[in-house]
C-alpha cells in the first residue's frame, strides 16, 4: 500500500498493466481489469487477504476500451456482480467494433489477436460516466474526460487525496516516460490538451497504468517533466505575444 494520505488503494498487477483496486469500509471498486488470468489471481488474492467476499466489489470503473484494461471484465463481472461504468465514446472499444483507421489499426490487430487468445467476451450491462462526474460506492472519485489516446478515455481524480488515476495518458517507466505511441492512439489530436488539463489541475499524486512501481510522487514529478518537454511549449508558442518593436 502506498504511504500517502489516499485511502487504502493496492494495485492488481498483470503483465503489462496494472489495475487499481480502491477499498473503503468494506466497500470496493476497481480500476480497470488487466487481460490476463493473472490479474484474477492477483484481485481474488487481494479481496481474500483483505477478509472480505468477491461481491464487496460493486463497481469496476474503466479509464477506457483498450483491451489490456477491460480483457477480465466479464469474467470479474461475473465473479463479483459489481457494476461496469465506462465512458460513451468506448463503447465500440469495449464491444470490440471500434473502426480503427490509419496507424491505429495496428491497435486493433493487436486487440483482435488478443481477444482471440484470452477468449474475451464483452459485458451487456453498462452504465455510462461524463466529464467532472462524481461516482457512486463511496470511493470519492471523480471523473476527468481525457482524450486523445481514445475518445472516451478517462481518468479519476480522488478529490480528497489530490490523486488521479491517470489511465494511459502516458506511461512511466524508469527507463522512460512517455505519451502512448501513437498507433494505440485514435484521436491523437486531444492529447496535448488532455496534458494541459492534467496540468492546470495540478494534482499532488498521480498514478497511471504502465509502470513498474506503484510511486504516486513519482510519476506526478516523471508527468510534469513530460508535460514541459512534450507539450508545454506548444502552449507558450500558441499564447506567445508578438514582440512588434
Ligand atoms: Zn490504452
Ligand atoms: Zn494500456
Amino acid at each position: 500500500m502506498v504511504q500517502t494520505n489516499i485511502p487504502d488503494f493496492y494495485s492488481i498487477y498483470d503483465l503489462v498493466v496494472s489495475c487499481h483496486l480502491l477499498v473503503n469500509d468494506g466497500q470496493c471498486v476497481l480500476i480497470d481489469t488487466g487481460l490476463t488470468p493473472l490479474a484474477r489471481y492477483s484481485l481474488k488474492r487481494r479481496i481474500r487477504s483483505l477478509g472480505l467476499a468477491p461481491s464487496s466489489l460493486k463497481a469496476i470503473f474503466l479509464t477506457h476500451g483498450h483491451l489490456d484494461h477491460t480483457g477480465n471484465i466479464a469474467w470479474i463481472q461475473k465473479w463479483s456482480g459489481a457494476q461496469i461504468y465506462i465512458h460513451r465514446e468506448d463503447q465500440m472499444h469495449l464491444e470490440g467494433r471500434h473502426p480503427y483507421h490509419g496507424a491505429s489499426r495496428i491497435c486493433g490487430w493487436l486487440e483482435s489477436i488478443g481477444r482471440a487468445i484470452f477468449h474475451y467476451s464483452a459485458p451487456k450491462i453498462l452504465n455510462y460516466f461524463q466529464d467532472g462526474e462524481k461516482l457512486p460506492f463511496g470511493c470519492g472519485l471523480q471523473v476527468m474526460h481525457l482524450p486523445g489516446h481514445t475518445d472516451g478515455h478517462c481518468g479519476f481524480f480522488h478529490i480528497e487525496s489530490n490523486l488521479l488515476f491517470s489511465g494511459d495518458l502516458f506511461a512511466c517507466y524508469l527507463v522512460s516516460t512517455h505519451a502512448p505511441p501513437f498507433f494505440l492512439n485514435t484521436s491523437a489530436g486531444k492529447l496535448a490538451s488532455s496534458f494541459r488539463k492534467v496540468a492546470k489541475s495540478n494534482p499532488r499524486f498521480i498514478v497511471c497504468n504502465h509502470y513498474e512501481f506503484t510511486d504516486p510522487c513519482y510519476m506526478r514529478r516523471k508527468f510534469q517533466q513530460l508535460y514541459e518537454r512534450r507539450f508545454a511549449g506548444e502552449k507558450l508558442a500558441n499564447t506567445m505575444p508578438i514582440n512588434r518593436k
